[in-house]
């Protein structure tokens, strides 16, 4: 199983409930989204209104459903979760809406992923805070509008993009999330550790920041195993050398790239020239889905310059040739 996948693993479910920062204070990183958050919460606690509905988007694992908690908690109110692939049915999300309570926050993850039925259910009842019910059949049917309580509808996605317009233009505040600096990371580390009662030391950390992918989920759960190691062999305190060692033994290199990372860019370079290559075809010939290279692979390699994207598709840079040990004279194909 590969360890630096950013989707949410059965492990990290125990340990995230405990780590997730409940406040905006202790939510590292993120300035833009946290000063916008913090300005239209605070006005609307003074107004004393729900809060406007949000939409976050940004890959896996940096933070969207923890900022979810994190509106709830500043605004005094409770949060339901839920999911677009979750909701089937219009009569379901007209449930969940009806069973709210004044102020509350409605999660709706992967909102991309909302089918066109349950997703026109949405849209009175943000703009409005209402929802249209059909009676009867036939003829005799007729719709008639139940009030709902003012709600604040709080989306994550990973794909901004996929959302319809009529959908993205009912969010009146819109955060796209960042990847974490090694300087964020290591602070998220260091508070981590404290948490589950972890030694480490500061370059410790720093080591683990700097193979995190620029994400928060997978630091937490490369904190969690390198402990084991330390636990087991180094007088359960993570030094430079335990969280090296360990992480090689786990094979994530010194970027933070693992071998699923490592076999995208050989095949690009081994069977495409380098590229360019169209996104299908890359992910046919290394037997992974298209949406997943996407929006969980792609991100990172692209924000690190491992690969750019060009009109006729991806191509490696020589950045890539260089980390991955090949001469770079394979650039003059
Ligand atoms: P997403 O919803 O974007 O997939 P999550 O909100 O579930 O990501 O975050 C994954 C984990 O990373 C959480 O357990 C949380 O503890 C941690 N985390 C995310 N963002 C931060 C942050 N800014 N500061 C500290 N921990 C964070």
């Amino acid at each position: 199983k590969r360890i630096i996948t950013t989707e949410n693993l059965e492990e990290d479910i125990r340990i995230e409930n405990n780590l997730r920062p409940q406040m905006l204070c202790d939510y590292i990183g993120q300035e833009k989204a946290k000063e916008t958050l913090k300005i239209y919460i605070e006005a609307a606690k003074s107004r004393s209104e729900s809060l406007d509905h949000v939409l976050f988007y940004g890959p896996p694992g940096l933070g969207k459903t923890t900022l979810a908690g994190i509106i709830a908690n500043e605004m005094g109110v409770n949060m339901k979760i839920t999911s677009g692939p979750a909701i089937e049915k219009p009569g379901e999300i007209a449930a969940i809406l009806n069973n709210l309570q004044e102020g509350d926050v409605l999660f709706v993850d992967e909102i991309h992923r909302l089918n066109r039925q349950v997703e026109e259910v949405l849209y009175p009842a943000m703009e409005d805070y209402a929802i249209d019910i059909m009676i009867g059949k036939g003829a005799s049917a007729r719709s008639i509008r139940l009030d709902l309580p003012h709600f604040t509808l709080v989306g994550a996605t990973t794909r901004a993009g996929m959302l319809t317009a009529p959908l993205r233009d009912r969010f009146g505040v819109v955060n796209r999330l960042e990847f974490y600096t090694e300087q964020e990371l290591t602070t998220i580390i260091m508070r981590s550790a404290k948490v589950l009662e972890v030694e480490i030391e500061k370059a410790g950390a720093l080591e683990l920041a700097k193979r995190s992918r620029g994400t928060p989920r997978l630091a937490n759960r490369l904190l969690k195993r390198v402990r084991d190691f330390a636990q087991v062999k180094y007088d359960g305190i993570i030094t430079k050398e335990v969280a090296a060692y360990a992480l090689d033994l786990l094979d994530v290199d010194r970027l933070g790239l693992d071998h699923v990372d490592r076999n995208i860019l050989l095949t690009m370079i081994q069977k495409f020239q380098g590229g360019p290559v169209g996104l299908d075809t890359l992910a046919a010939s290394i037997g992974e889905d298209a949406g997943t290279i996407e929006d969980v692979y792609e991100p990172y390699l692209l924000k690190n310059g491992f690969i750019q994207r060009t009109p006729r598709g991806r191509v490696v840079t020589e950045r890539s040739y260089h980390h991955l040990g090949i001469s770079v004279e394979n650039l003059e194909k």
